[in-house]
């Protein structure tokens, strides 16, 4: 198993991409503490991962809150110990989000405060837990909008994603000698309820895909591997890594028809 004797909170895990992860962690021997704002649905992932034989504890939090930050780690370590992998996942796409005239003052700051100053209180109270635990990883979801921008604008989302991409990188010059690796995954267009309400008619959905070289979207499954990888001892030489699985959407000028 791959992540034997490690303890995983994931932020955002009681759906989609967090779900996933949590689930595959648990079957790779990691504890995990499963968080979420959702209360039946992270409960739901937690019977998920007690029903296969795996251990996982579920805790309220919302990670644009610092005492839940807080909270959330001290619940990792009262539970199990101590804390090694800390995946912040969780995020919103709000449906108003558009264009810098359209998009009104509370989505922007709503934005904001989950997608970006969540990810910082996420390492606030994570990074001296993992110092504790004599180092670990850290995985940071941002997105492929972080590297190139869409004439279907989400300008906060964009920008919140842009801002834990970079955030992430210097995260990691500062904590490459303590033993901490800190790493921004990039997921494409995901089959995912996050993207499908946004993207919620055909002509849309038809739209998008003309971008992605592989001329479909992602599934949540596929991102849970990438995350495990860089959440596993096998990736213990990458930091710092802008970490793209999008189906080549980045790499992408023209797309085959
Ligand atoms: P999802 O909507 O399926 O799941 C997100 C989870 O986060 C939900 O369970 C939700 O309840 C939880 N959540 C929302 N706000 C929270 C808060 N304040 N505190 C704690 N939990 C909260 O989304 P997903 O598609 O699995 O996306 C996960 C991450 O991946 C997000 O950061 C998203 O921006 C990013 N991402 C998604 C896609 C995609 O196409 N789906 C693409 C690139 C990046």
């Amino acid at each position: 198993m791959r992540l034997e004797n490690k303890v995983a909170l994931i932020t955002g895990a009681g759906s989609g991409i967090g779900r996933e992860t949590a689930t595959l962690f648990a079957r790779e021997g990691a504890r995990v503490v499963v968080v979420d704002v959702n209360d039946a649905a992270g409960q739901e992932t937690v019977s998920m991962i007690e029903a296969a034989g795996g251990q996982a504890v579920y805790v309220h939090a919302d990670i644009s809150q610092a005492a839940d930050c807080a909270k959330m780690v001290r619940t990792a370590e009262e539970s199990y110990g101590q804390l090694n992998i800390l995946f912040n996942n969780a995020g919103i796409s709000h449906i108003n989000d558009d264009n810098a005239e359209t998009t009104e003052e509370a989505v922007w700051d709503l934005t904001m405060n989950i997608n970006l100053k969540g990810v910082f209180l996420g390492c606030k109270y994570g990074v001296p837990a993992l110092r504790r635990a004599g180092g670990g990883s850290i995985i940071n979801t941002a997105s492929f909008v972080a590297l190139v921008g869409a004439a279907t604008p989400q300008i906060a989302y964009t920008a919140s994603k842009g801002g834990v991409l970079s955030m992430t990188r210097e995260l990691a010059v500062i904590h490459a000698r303590e033993n901490i690796r800190v790493n921004a995954l990039c997921p494409g267009p995901l089959r995912t309820e996050l993207l499908m309400k946004y993207l919620n008619t055909e002509e849309k959905r038809q739209r998008r895909l003309v971008h992605i070289p592989m001329g479909r979207f992602g599934e949540a499954r596929e991102i849970a591997q990438a995350v495990l990888f860089l959440a596993s001892d096998e990736s213990s030489f990458v930091t710092g890594a802008t970490f793209m699985v999008d189906g080549g959407i980045t790499a992408a000028y023209v797309t085959p028809e």
